[in-house]
C-alpha cells in the first residue's frame, strides 16, 4: 500500500480504537544478532503499527541490516520500510540494492541521502541530493517512497526556506510521505506542517518522536542537528540525570497528547530499540 494511502486511513484492526497511527524505527544492533530485536518487534507489535522503519549506517558493515534480517523481520508480518542512503553509493550498486528490496516483497524505502563522510567530495557523488535518488527509485522501482523533513531546518541549510524548497523536489520526484526529525517543541512542527503545505507539498507529514533516556544522548543530537530543547526539560535532566528515562517518558507522553490534541495523528517513534520504553508511552496516550 503507498504510504501516502497507509497514513491517511484509519488503522483497521487496532488493538485501541482511535485514529492516530503509530509507526516505529529500530536500528541494526552493534553486534550483529538481531535475535532480541526480535523480542522487542513481537512486544512492539501489539500496538498495531502501520510500519517498521529500519535504519541504514552510511558507514555500512554491522551500521546496516542484512538482506537476511530484512526477510526475518518482513516474516513477522509487519509492513517494513527499510532507510537507504545514497552518499557512497555508485548508480549501479543503487539500483541492485533497491531492486533487492523490492524482490524481497518489500513495499516501501526511505530515501535519503545521508551525512557526507568529511573525505568525499559533492564530485564523487552519482547522486547529490536526496531528489535524485527519489527519481531514480521512482524509475526503477514500484517501491513507495519516504523522505526525510527538518521541523528546524537541516544542519546544513542556510534558512527553512530553502529547506523546503528542496523538499518540494523530493515530493515532485515521487515521495509520498514526509518523516520528519526528532523535535521536542511542538510549535516549531506547527509551524513547519503549515509552511510545507503553503508551499503546495500535499503529502502526510510523520511526526519522528524520540523518547529521551540520557542526558548525554539529548547533548548528542543537539551538537547533530538543528533540535531546540525546551529549557524546562534540560533543567530537569540536569538536575535528576538518574531519573532521565522517568523525565523523558513523560516529556513523550505530553508531547504527543498534545500532538494529536493538535491534530497531527501520524507518529514514528525512534525506539532506540527499548520497547518498553515506548510501550509505556502508548499505554499513557490510549
Ligand atoms: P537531502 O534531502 O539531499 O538534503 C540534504 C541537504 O541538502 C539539505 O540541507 C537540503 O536543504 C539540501 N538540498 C536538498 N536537495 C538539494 C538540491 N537539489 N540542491 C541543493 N541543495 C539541496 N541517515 C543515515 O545515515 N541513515 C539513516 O537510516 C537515516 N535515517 C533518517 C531518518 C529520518 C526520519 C531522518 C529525518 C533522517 C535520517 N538520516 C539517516 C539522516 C540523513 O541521512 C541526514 O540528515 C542527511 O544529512 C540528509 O539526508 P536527506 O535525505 O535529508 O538529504
Amino acid at each position: 500500500m503507498e504510504l501516502s494511502e497507509i497514513y491517511q486511513n484509519n488503522c483497521n484492526g487496532a488493538i485501541w480504537d482511535f485514529s492516530p497511527k503509530i509507526s516505529f524505527e529500530i536500528f541494526p544492533p552493534k553486534n550483529g544478532d538481531i535475535s532480541n530485536l526480535f523480542e522487542e518487534l513481537r512486544i512492539l507489535k501489539r500496538y498495531n503499527p502501520v510500519l517498521v522503519s529500519l535504519t541504514y549506517g552510511a558507514s555500512g558493515g554491522l551500521n546496516r541490516f542484512t538482506f537476511e534480517n530484512l526477510k526475518s523481520i518482513r516474516d513477522l508480518e509487519l509492513n517494513l520500510m527499510p532507510h537507504f542512503t545514497c552518499v557512497s553509493m555508485l548508480k549501479d550498486e543503487i539500483e541492485k540494492h533497491i531492486t533487492s528490496v523490492e524482490n524481497l516483497g518489500i513495499e516501501n524505502i526511505l530515501a535519503l541521502r545521508g551525512d557526507i563522510p568529511d573525505y568525499m567530495t559533492d564530485k564523487e557523488l552519482d547522486f547529490a541530493h536526496a531528489n535524485e535518488l527519489v527519481e531514480f527509485i521512482q524509475a526503477k522501482t514500484t517501491l513507495s517512497i519516504g523522505v526525510a523533513g527538518y521541523p528546524e531546518g537541516h544542519i546544513e541549510s542556510k534558512n527553512l526556506k530553502d529547506d523546503i524548497k528542496y523538499l518540494k523536489k523530493k515530493v515532485d520526484a515521487g515521495a509520498s510521505a514526509i518523516f520528519t526529525q526528532l523535535f521536542f517543541d511542538n510549535d516549531k512542527l506547527y509551524r513547519y506542517i503549515e509552511t510545507v503545505k503553503n508551499s503546495g507539498i500535499n503529502v502526510p507529514i510523520v511526526a519522528g518522536i524520540m523518547p529521551v533516556r540520557s542526558f548525554k544522548q539529548i547533548q548528542k543530537m543537539t551538537s547533530m542537528a538543528k533540535v531546540t530543547i525546551p529549557a524546562k526539560l534540560i533543567q530537569q535532566l540536569g538536575k535528576y540525570p538518574e531519573e532521565a528515562l522517568k523525565i523523558g517518558t513523560e516529556f513523550a507522553i505530553n508531547q504527543c497528547e498534545n500532538l494529536i490534541e493538535n491534530g497531527v495523528n501520524s507518529l514514528h517513534f525512534f525506539t532506540l530499540n527499548h520497547s518498553d520504553q515506548v510501550s509505556e508511552i502508548l499505554n499513557n496516550i490510549f
